[in-house]
């Protein structure tokens, strides 16, 4: 009796280890083979997270993201030019009482500042003395990551003294775009004409908003009368003065999907599938 029951003993621990080896080579495959499918699976379509360090991260208005804000004179402009656009970061830096701010750099600058001759200017029939783009993040289409501004002129001046196409062209680079009103910073026609400009200054609407922006919103201010730059390509510039995805030309939704150039909402329990229909989950 002793005897068979040590027999079945040695069966069941024997079969017990066999189970045990068993199961664990099972896992390692089962593994293996969820690894070799997520790979698959994943490895094109991986999101990439990026933390932008913004200082005026209360701001929704299209801003840069610190300061100083850096720049550099390619080769080719003239002393004159330069000298009346280092008199224009200092002006911009004095009126914001010093919530801008700027240095020159010999690389990487945030502005880079081209001078050209008069033939280069790409539309012809428009006197034009300076213009300037600016970059977004991919990440966050409200946010500048560089810019660049092309001189035109050779330093043609305000009739007032005030570098004030200087000025102009720098403000665009912060995303500010033109404005209609004449003798405001933002007009183009007053900045660019130089026996017509009145400027003194940057105009009350435009600094406040800039103060606003600049001091992450610790400043009393508001940009409703400030116009933002058009967005990069596939986005609009809304109602909201912020960039949108482009949702058919010119249209863009509003806390709606995009699909085939429509826009769609689906109740919290469905999602837009690519026919544009909503589907339950
Ligand atoms: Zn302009």
């Amino acid at each position: 009796m002793k005897k068979e029951t040590k027999r079945w003993a040695w069966s069941f621990g024997i079969l017990f280890i066999i189970i045990l080896v068993f199961n664990f080579s099972s896992n390692i495959f089962s593994k293996e083979n969820l690894d070799e499918e997520s790979k698959d699976n994943f490895t094109n379509e991986r999101i990439q997270v990026i933390e932008i360090n913004d200082k005026f991260s209360n701001i929704s208005e299209v801003h840069w993201t610190h300061m100083p804000i850096t720049y550099k004179f390619e080769n080719g402009c003239v002393e004159r030019q330069i000298s009346l656009t280092k008199l224009a970061f200092i002006s911009i830096s004095n009126e914001t009482s010093f919530l801008i701010y700027f240095r020159e750099v010999s690389e990487s600058p945030d502005i880079l500042i081209h001078c050209k001759s008069r033939e280069w200017v790409k539309d012809a029939s428009k006197i034009t003395l300076g213009e300037a783009s600016s970059n977004t993040s991919d990440y966050n289409k409200g946010l500048i990551t560089n810019s660049e501004i092309i001189f035109y002129s050779g330093g043609m001046t305000c009739n007032t003294g005030y570098p004030a196409l200087e000025v102009h062209e720098i403000l665009h680079t912060f995303g500010l775009r033109d404005i209609g009103n004449l003798d405001k910073i933002m007009s183009g026609y007053s900045a660019e004409s130089s026996a017509k400009c009145k400027i003194k200054f940057i105009d009350t609407e435009t600094l406040s908003c800039l103060k606003y922006i600049y001091s992450n919103g610790t400043i009393q201010g508001n940009c409703s009368r400030v116009l933002f730059k058009v967005c990069d390509k596939g986005y609009v510039l809304g109602k909201d003065n912020k960039c949108h995805e482009e949702c058919g030309k010119g249209y863009y939704c509003l806390d709606s999907t995009c699909c085939n150039n429509e826009c769609f909402t689906c109740s919290s329990d469905s999602y837009l599938g690519e026919d544009c229909e909503c589907h339950e989950y």
